[in-house]
């Protein structure tokens, strides 16, 4: 029973000018046309959305996302981009607590809950980024980490809250590093995320919620990375930024 549509979400990270964003745009839709069964989103800068989802059209298959999102609606937050302005633009996704924002940017579990309560509250789908450092897994603390950015970040969030959310796991140290987690580490986590999902919420929202891998992802091993149970997907950093790789990725 597929109760779980795939979901392959590109992260463009500071990459690609308006310019640059509106023509990769073109030419992945146009490659990835007639692709069913599987969800397709890219995430660029917040400046591209709205050209992108000009050039892309209201219907289009390629979907948007916003990397990053104030927890407020508006104010006198000088440089912030707010959930309602990031649906405005066209987005239906948004990236939230992704490592590098939480590395370089200070941000924390606490963060991330209020941001994916904004994201929520705009009508948008939070994805929301989990993963330990290589220290942390090293250390034998993959689980504890993982389960207190889970346990943390979703803090004061109800069953129904959680509908749309995705969960993205993102070992750190897999991050453009061209290293992947092997089969039974991606496997192992994936089914620990889930089982947690359903002890601390309820069994039907972990049998719905999809969960991606990231980390190194290419059209090399993405067939077998998307072949391992509880794995519904990718977010790909890198490799997204070739509209022909990305193509292959989201044809696993
Ligand atoms: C990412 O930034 O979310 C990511 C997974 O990057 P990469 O695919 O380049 O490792």
């Amino acid at each position: 029973i597929a109760i779980r549509k795939p979901l392959i979400a590109g992260n463009w990270k500071m990459y690609k000018t308006g310019t640059q964003a509106v023509a990769a745009a073109k030419q992945l839709a146009d490659l990835t046309q007639g692709v069913t069964g599987v969800d397709i989103m890219i995430a660029p800068t917040a400046l591209s959305l709205p050209l992108m989802a000009a050039a892309l059209g209201k219907d289009a298959q390629v979907r948007l996302g916003a990397q990053n999102i104030y927890p407020g609606t508006e104010g006198a937050f000088t440089g912030e981009v707010s959930g309602p302005m990031i649906k405005d633009a066209g987005a239906d996704y948004v990236i939230i607590g992704h490592s590098e924002r939480r590395q370089y940017f200070g941000e924390t579990d606490e963060t991330v809950g209020s941001k994916i309560r904004a994201a929520l509250d705009a009508g948008l789908i939070p994805v929301m980024c989990i993963g330990e450092t290589e220290s942390q897994r090293d250390a034998d603390k993959t689980f504890f980490i993982l389960d207190k950015q889970v346990s943390d970040g979703l803090k004061g969030f109800d069953l129904g809250d959680l509908n749309s959310l995705v969960l993205a796991y993102e070992p750190v140290w897999a991050i453009g590093t061209g290293k992947t987690a092997g089969p039974e580490q991606v496997k192992e986590v994936h089914g620990f995320l889930r089982h947690l999902i359903k002890e601390k919420y309820a069994e039907g929202l972990a049998a719905k919620m999809r969960i991606l891998y990231g980390g190194s992802v290419k059209p090399g091993n993405i067939k077998d990375l998307m072949h391992i149970e509880d794995v519904d997907g990718a977010l790909v950093g890198g490799a997204s930024l070739n509209p022909a790789d990305f193509n292959k990725i989201i044809r696993f």
